[in-house]
């Protein structure tokens, strides 16, 4: 391992935060450390913004809003962009809106995503764009686009969004700005797969700008990265390969066994970790036809990346290899990565509030769920707290 970096020095990591932001976040991530809460909180939230009820998007906007998103539109970012820039850590800007339904919301997203292609070439500090698949197509055209019966409504509808992809990816190569696209669920997924693979072998010939996301609480997403970095050698492309754990373990698990098929998800953490720590080793044995970029808060994974960088001879800044962690959580790798001059990145949604919704449940349940991961941001705050004499 490479013992030069450690994640234990919250000075470094919280250096951005005032003292009351920082007794903020505490608060927030004991509540959040409670199951109950975090389920109740969710409900009377969906509930009080599809009611219009004022105080709820209030106390939304100054709780977890304030955490986990950049703000409402790009410009309400910039102060906090340039923050990050100033510790060496670049940014990814996400809009994050879910839920859209009209091929006009898909075509206005499709512009938006394009148009924050040029301002990401423009400023230094941002690093990548962009999207989730279903933000530029229905859910329901991705789910059965590929299923033998597919309607042919299912099908043109298919098409626009390939066609979507390609102005996305068009623009992306000219600028030379790389893209990651997002993995959801299981079900709509393959379409997405089959549209990324169908970019990278046309984009991805000499700069790497497509980058798909591999969920490696996936058993059989190992094998499929192998296939795609074959296919890639094969064919003469190379693979943009963002590996994550996954976000959606609860409601795969309980989709597979109400329709009872196998579940897709690794049989537990460990065998996760394992699988996700082996797509890293993957990737480095094929590193000059890959792009990595490592989007976890776990500090094993991360602390296993830099030690292969050293191995390989892959310095820290190499553009060929970025960590991220989502914007309100881990600092203390994000911080202390940039500080050893890796590339490091926050991915920071922004959106209005009863769009990103969907998203700060997501962070909820996550620092809930996962066990270890509350206590993890607790104990570091806790303990800068206590640094800073004020706990
Ligand atoms: C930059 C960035 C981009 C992201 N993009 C996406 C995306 O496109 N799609 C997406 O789905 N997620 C995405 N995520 C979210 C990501 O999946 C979660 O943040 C991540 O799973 C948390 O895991 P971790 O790597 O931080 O490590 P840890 O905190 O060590 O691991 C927690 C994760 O392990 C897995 N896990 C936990 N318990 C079990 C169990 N019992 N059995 C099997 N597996 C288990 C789950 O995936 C859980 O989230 C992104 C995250 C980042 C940082």
């Amino acid at each position: 391992m490479n013992t030069n970096l450690r994640f234990d020095n919250t000075e470094i990591a919280f250096s951005q935060k005032s003292s009351p932001q920082l007794r903020k976040a505490y608060m927030l991530f004991k509540i959040m450390g409670s199951p109950k809460l975090v389920s109740l909180g969710s409900n009377l939230a969906l509930f009080g913004l599809k009611a219009r009820l004022p105080f709820v998007s209030y106390f939304i906007k100054s709780t977890v809003f304030q955490q986990f998103c950049g703000g409402i539109n790009r410009s309400d970012c910039s102060e906090l962009v340039s923050n990050l820039n100033h510790s060496g850590v670049k940014a990814i800007l996400d809009y994050s809106v879910e839920g859209q339904e009209s091929d006009e919301q898909y075509d206005n997203k499709t512009d938006s995503i394009i148009e924050s292609l040029k301002t990401v070439k423009c400023n230094d500090g941002e690093a990548f764009g962009v999207f989730k698949p279903t933000s530029i197509g229905a859910y329901s055209v991705f789910e059965n686009a590929l299923k033998e019966g597919a309607t042919d409504k299912t099908k043109v509808a298919f098409e626009r969004i390939r066609k979507r992809y390609q102005m996305v990816f068009t623009e992306a190569a000219k600028l030379k700005v790389p893209v990651l696209i997002d993995a959801e669920e299981t079900w709509m997924q393959d379409a997405a797969d089959l549209l990324a693979l169908e970019m990278m072998s046309t984009y991805n010939t000499e700069e790497i700008v497509v980058f798909n996301t591999f969920q490696m609480y996936r058993h059989d997403r190992l094998k499929a990265l192998n296939a795609w970095i074959k296919k890639g050698k094969k064919n003469g492309f190379k693979v943009g390969a963002k590996l994550v754990r996954g976000a959606y373990m609860e409601k795969e698990r309980e989709r597979a066994q109400k329709l009872g098929y196998d579940s897709p998800i690794c049989k537990d953490k460990k065998a996760t970790d394992e699988n996700f720590d082996n797509a890293i080793r993957m990737v480095f044995e094929h590193i000059d036809y890959c792009g990595l970029v490592v989007g976890s808060h776990n500090e094993s994974s991360t602390l296993l990346t830099s030690s292969l960088m050293k191995e390989r001879g892959v310095k820290p800044g190499d553009s060929r290899v970025a960590f991220a962690q989502l914007y309100g959580m881990s600092d203390q790798i994000t911080y202390n990565l940039a500080a050893h001059s890796y590339n490091a990145i926050k991915l920071i949604p922004y959106g209005p509030i009863r769009h990103v919704l969907p998203y700060l449940i997501r962070r909820a349940e996550e620092n809930t769920s996962v066990a270890g991961q509350t206590g993890r941001e607790l104990t570091l705050i806790t303990k800068e707290l206590k640094r800073r004499r004020i706990l």
